[in-house]
């Protein structure tokens, strides 16, 4: 399978992120000679790339069965770019430079790992200078496949990349969660008291949305709070922070923003979910919210204050009979 995998023949080998590493000692390799048949029959059943090219003329002198196999039988003179890269000149990420310490003797293994972009396969190359038997020094490299590693190693980082957004999205409507309005908002409220500018929150719950679920089914009631949360983004600026922050209740931080803004803002939601029409089956679905508006006020040290006055405020809303926006009032002494 390897070698089917390395029929293809790289012209370009882009490398990617590599992993460098030069802890190992060179082998002694003075007087070794790939080409004695014994050693040859080794090197043959490798199932790697191994080659030789001279270091300074980048003639290739070696190439094992595998990579004839690949890149084809070699002729005298060919360079190692010629033959492997497909190239008309030295690569620009040989890595010749590597091997050799100040002064001139090999100086260790170095192992890295690239991409090839056009065959989209990984490799695992083992570089290290030897000493030929013509006496002259010559990278000796020997080169796995190791797609099949790197490909589960992406996908496990993916998939950590993955639940890491999931942990500060709500699921259900793709907003915020409310880790995430926490976190973020954090800093928006630290931003907003060292500029000392206003900000201003926004709570809504949705009204009587039990009797959606009872009504009309879980589902029913899922399908709302996606679309509440669509009405949401769409009337929020980008540099606001939308979030469900539990059930069906909805919040949203306003930096820069001042008192007479955000009642514009909660009074032109308020009227869009009064208006909006949910197609659910054969059946179209209404909601209205009750909304609280509050303002950061200059001691307020944390998100909670705030929050929980737009609560306050939000439930105003619900005991003057619901669909209506309120603002909470600063108590002055
Ligand atoms: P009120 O006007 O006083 O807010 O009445 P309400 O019915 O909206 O409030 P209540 O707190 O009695 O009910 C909220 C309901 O929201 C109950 C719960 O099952 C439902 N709910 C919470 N989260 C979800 C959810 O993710 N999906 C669905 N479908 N329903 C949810
Ligand atoms: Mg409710
Ligand atoms: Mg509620």
């Amino acid at each position: 399978m390897l070698i089917a995998a390395l029929a293809y023949r790289p012209i370009f080998w882009k490398l990617m992120p590599m992993t460098t590493r030069n802890t190992e000692q060179p082998l002694p390799t003075q007087g070794i000679d790939p080409t004695s048949a014994g050693l040859q029959a080794i090197l043959d059943n490798i199932d790697a790339l191994v080659y030789v090219a001279d270091f300074k003329t980048h003639n290739l002198l070696y190439m094992n069965a595998y990579g004839r196999s690949v890149w084809g039988d070699f002729t005298e003179g060919q360079k190692c770019w010629e033959v492997l890269q497909n190239a008309d000149g030295p690569c620009s990420f040989c890595t010749n430079h590597l091997l050799i310490g100040s002064d001139g003797h090999a100086c260790g293994i170095h192992v890295w790992e690239f991409k090839n972009e056009i065959s989209q396969r990984w490799y695992q190359c083992r570089d290290q200078a030897i000493t030929w038997t013509d006496g002259q020094l010559a990278r000796l490299e020997i080169a796995t496949d190791i797609t099949d590693r790197k490909n589960i190693e992406m996908a496990l980082q993916k998939a950590q990349q993955n639940a890491e957004a999931l942990s500060l999205q709500d699921e259900l409507t793709g907003l915020n969660n409310r880790r995430a309005f926490f976190q973020i908002g954090g800093q928006f409220l630290k931003q907003a008291q060292r500029h000392q500018s206003p900000m201003a929150a926004v709570m809504f719950d949705l009204d009587h949305f039990k009797q959606i679920n009872d009504s009309h089914g879980h589902e029913a009631g899922d399908t709302v709070l996606r679309e509440v949360g669509k009405i949401l983004l769409a009337n929020v600026r980008e540099s606001d922070i939308a979030a469900r922050v539990v059930g069906e209740e909805f919040a949203v931080l306003l930096p820069s923003t001042s008192q007479a803004l955000a009642m514009d803002l909660a009074e032109r939601l308020r009227l869009t979910l009064q208006e909006l029409q949910i197609h659910y089956r054969q059946t179209v679905l209404q909601v209205t919210a009750s909304i609280g508006v509050a303002m950061l006020s200059a001691d307020d040290g944390q998100l909670e204050p705030l929050l929980s006055r737009a609560d306050e405020a939000m439930y105003i809303s619900k005991t003057e009979g619901r669909n209506k926006v309120s603002l909470f009032l600063q108590r002055r002494n």
